[in-house]
């Protein structure tokens, strides 16, 4: 096997490896006759039987969204699921779903406004429905390396649901529940109820564990920023979310929060019909404001499918009231890694005023390797993007260094060797002196390098020749 190294800067050698084949340039790509704009209107979600009688104030309603959420938590439930699948795109597509049940370490759980996103029509390319409901024919084999906590978090928390790495900044986490279950979560150790691959670590997530965060953050004079998320924090009641707000406002070093959710993606009406959270998180932002402080939302919006008028006149709210919305894409494989589809994202976003902010390299956790990609291919997908639109609204592309290093922006690669997949990043002002693997996955690899990984003594050896490769 010739190996191919790239230095730091080093412009990469045309691809010999058909998976990269997907992203090509495509000049003319983004002049899509401003389509970004366009949001789907009406009453979108009356093309499937199950809602076809629905007004906008029915289906659209909190309540409605809740009762009707469909999730495989117990055996009626599951039922329930397949048949609503079973109906929209048949049986053999059913059993396959009933396949992927078995073998995934998340459970499912899809509000019926994320149901009514998916192209019932093609499900197997359907974006929507590909980061939802795993297909037991899609899965592959997982790389050797992939684990179910890949940031180390359990590893970095001083109390629990801490989690305290950057010098600064700390991730709080004050319940484990969502409003759906992503397939490809990076707390797939924690999140959602347990599944038949997978016993979940349970979350401390009361009043009274809450309290120990606030007395750890308190005594930390350095922390200034708190990121909120979980589970997610749509998911915390509005008079909790007033109440942590205000706790951790009421530290005097504390000056920036952020509320990680996905809510705004997965159920947006719930900002225009049950205005309690929305309220309260005004409040918390209007107190920082008031205080010299900032409140940031950071939603998680992976395709531009996923975004209609609910989700445009749900921002407009967020705008109104003088409060930044971002968001934090996760690149994945048949939903946004291609030009066409992470151009439109981005734009679409910039119409809502939600700034795209980053877009992660996909985790190394275990069970989803069909939904991953080569850092290859998020390096082809950084360079096609950055022009599209304002560099201020280009996300940065970041892999979150496997076993703790943080976040670190893709192209800043000590080393990336193509044959292999091995890339080794290092995080100065995080851990310094320590270096961070990531691995591209197995089935982007050529095939006699996919059975060197399945042989320790080779592992080693490639692992000894990358390690060779970095000026220690
Ligand atoms: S919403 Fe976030 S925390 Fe919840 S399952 Fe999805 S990625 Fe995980």
């Amino acid at each position: 096997m010739v190996t191919a190294f790239l230095k730091v800067g080093e412009e990469e050698p045309p691809s010999r490896l058909a998976y990269d084949n997907r992203v090509q340039p495509s000049p003319v790509a983004h002049l899509d006759g401003n389509a970004h704009r366009s949001f789907e209107e009406g009453l979108f979600w009356q093309a499937l039987p199950a809602y076809g009688q629905l007004s906008a104030d029915e289906f659209l309603s909190y309540r409605f969204q809740i009762k009707n959420t469909l999730s495989n938590s117990t055996p009626i439930a599951t039922q329930k699921l397949l048949d609503f699948v079973r109906e929209n795109a048949g049986d053999a597509f059913a059993q396959d779903v009933l396949l992927g049940l078995a073998r995934a370490p998340m459970s499912v759980q899809i509000t019926p406004y994320t149901l009514s996103r998916m192209d019932w029509k093609n499900p197997y390319t359907c974006p929507v429905r590909t980061q939802f409901l795993p297909l037991g024919s899609r899965l592959h084999v997982d790389h050797p390396m992939l684990t179910l906590d890949s940031l180390g978090e359990k590893a970095d928390s001083p109390v629990p649901g801490l989690v305290h790495r950057y010098y600064d900044r700390v991730l709080f986490l004050p319940q484990s529940t969502c409003p759906v279950y992503c397939r490809f979560c990076t707390r797939s150790y924690a999140i959602g109820q347990d599944t038949q691959q997978v016993v979940k670590y349970k979350l401390e997530a009361t009043p009274a564990a809450w309290k120990k965060a606030f007395a750890y953050i308190a005594e930390h004079p350095e922390v200034e920023d708190v990121v909120l998320s979980g589970g997610d924090f749509y998911n915390v009641a509005p008079p909790h979310v007033q109440y942590i707000g205000e706790a951790l406002l009421n530290i005097e070093h504390v000056k920036r929060i952020r509320i990680a959710t996905k809510g705004l993606a997965v159920n947006p009406s719930r900002i225009l019909y049950d205005p309690a959270w929305t309220q309260a998180v005004i409040n918390v932002a209007n107190q920082a404001r008031s205080r010299f402080k900032q409140v940031f939302i950071h939603t998680h919006i992976n395709s531009a499918q996923e975004m209609t008028w609910v989700t445009r006149d749900a921002l407009k709210v967020f705008a109104e009231n003088g409060v930044v919305v971002r968001n934090q894409s996760v690149l994945l494989r048949g939903v946004n890694d291609t030009f066409e589809a992470m151009s439109m994202l981005v734009k679409r976003l910039g119409a809502c005023s939600i700034q795209p902010y980053y877009v992660y390299q996909h985790d190394l956790v275990q069970g989803v390797e069909d939904l991953r990609t080569s850092l290859a291919t998020t390096l082809q997908l950084e360079k096609q993007l950055r022009g599209v639109t304002a560099g201020f609204n280009t996300p940065t592309f970041v892999v979150d260094a496997p076993g703790g290093g943080g976040k670190r922006v893709a192209w800043s690669y000590d080393y990336y060797d193509r044959p292999t997949g091995i890339s080794i990043f290092s995080a100065p002002s995080v851990k310094p002196g320590k270096h961070f693997f990531y691995f591209d996955p197995l089935h982007t690899l050529e095939p006699e390098v996919q059975a060197q990984w399945s042989d320790p003594a080779a592992q080693n050896v490639m692992f000894e020749n990358a390690l060779s490769h970095l000026h220690l």
